[in-house]
């Protein structure tokens, strides 16, 4: 058995990154064993997570997050690919080998051992002495602000305790790259919002490479400094949050991280970055976004990418009316009215008006007229 090495300690705010690359992976799994059918969990997935990196993996249940999780961790056997850590090829390696923090949902903390025995328990596998184990804890201890909880059984604490102690037990071995599974799924909303953002101080505060993955594109958003998004096993876009959110590169991406609102136009003309677009027979003279030129010509059918938050409601007669519509609901959520205007073309459109004091209520069934002031636009080919 290896010995822990209790100078290693020094590291433990300080674990140097290590980055994760994943070449041509696919997994599959037996659809019929009698007929030799298999289905992809995921396919041929290639991913390169930098030194430091949070990243998230972000999809709808089953499109194949938790198997990429698990292959990197050794749990399942690749059908195809490689994975390396720091340029290490680890595919062979068994997972006890790999070093790797695991942080799934059910913390699946030991329920007759204490705060601290739960901390201690890997290092004390190791055959750490004492009094090094004694170090390694109480640092996790602060760093995890779980002091005074040392005593207590894990059915003495609650969800987003019991939480930290997981975390800080998949940190007290010094691993090369933390995993988490949905690590926030089983608390309550005020829970979830706390732990989210001291999760991301902890993890980056420590530097070390972490991979997260969820099914919430709030919870995406707010933690990780690039997100993979996924759909049925394989990967949809990779990108910085903000990227995501503005550029999504396809329906599906614009559809999952928030509500959005893609309005369907045609190109009349372009010319290097000014463009001119016809919108439910009205025209509109603007630029196109950077991130899109040079991937459309004239006479493209296009959807124009418009967040809730970019529409304003103002009179139908106004001159800058772009289209006119109905309220169908309203939803006041305090901060923020949600909108649904119907079109008199007939579409619904999502509207979000930051509620100020002098904000104007418009109630349901009122005539409107809707304009947005987006320069440049982003546009997506109707057919992504
Ligand atoms: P969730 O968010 O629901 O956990 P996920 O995105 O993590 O979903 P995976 O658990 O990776 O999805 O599963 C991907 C696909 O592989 C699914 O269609 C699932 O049914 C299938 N799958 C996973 N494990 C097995 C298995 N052991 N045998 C057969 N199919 C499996």
């Amino acid at each position: 058995m290896n010995r822990y090495d209790g100078d290693s300690l020094k590291l433990k705010i300080n674990i140097k990154p290590k980055s994760v690359e994943i070449r041509n992976l696919s997994k599959t799994y037996v659809k019929h064993r009698n007929k030799g059918d298999f289905n992809y969990a995921v396919r041929n997935i290639n991913l390169f997570v930098e030194p430091g990196e949070l990243v998230t993996l972000l999809g709808p249940s089953g499109c194949g997050k938790t198997t990429i999780l698990r292959c990197i961790a050794g749990l399942e056997e690749l059908s195809e690919g490689e994975i390396f850590i720091d340029g290490k090829k680890i595919n062979n390696l068994p997972p006890y080998q790999r070093n790797l923090g695991l942080v799934f949902q059910n913390y699946a903390l030991f329920p007759h051992l204490t705060v601290f025995d739960n901390l201690a328990y890997s290092l004390k596998m190791k055959g750490a002495s004492k009094e090094k184990i004694k170090k390694a804890v109480e640092i996790i201890i602060q760093m995890l602000n779980l002091g005074g909880y040392e005593n207590r059984l894990p059915q003495q604490l609650s969800g987003g305790e019991q939480q930290r102690v997981a975390l800080g037990r998949s940190l007290v071995s010094e691993p090369q790259i933390l995993l988490l599974d949905e690590p926030l799924s089983n608390l309550d909303a005020k829970f979830r919002e706390e732990l989210k953002g001291e999760l991301r101080k902890i993890i980056k505060a420590l530097g070390i490479t972490s991979i997260y993955v969820t099914h919430d594109q709030a919870e995406a958003m707010s933690i990780a400094d690039k997100i993979v998004v996924m759909k049925k096993g394989n990967i949809e876009q990779i990108d910085e949050p903000v990227n995501i959110y503005r550029y999504p590169s396809t329906e599906f991406v614009a559809n999952f991280v928030g509500k959005v609102n893609l309005l369907p136009a045609k190109l009349i003309n372009i010319e290097g970055e000014s463009i001119l677009i016809d919108l439910f027979g009205k025209e509109i003279q603007t630029k196109l976004s950077s991130k899109v030129q040079n991937r459309f010509a004239k006479n493209d059918k296009v959807y124009i990418v418009v967040r809730p938050e970019d529409f304003d409601l103002i009179s139908k007669s106004d001159n800058d009316c772009l289209i006119k519509g109905r309220v169908d609901s309203v939803d006041f959520q305090g901060e923020l009215i949600k909108y649904k205007i119907k079109s008199e073309h007939g579409m619904i459109l999502f509207v979000s008006i930051q509620n100020k004091v002098e904000t104007m209520f418009i109630d349901e069934s009122k005539e409107v007229g809707v304009k947005f002031n987006l320069n440049p636009l982003f546009l997506m080919p109707t057919d992504s």
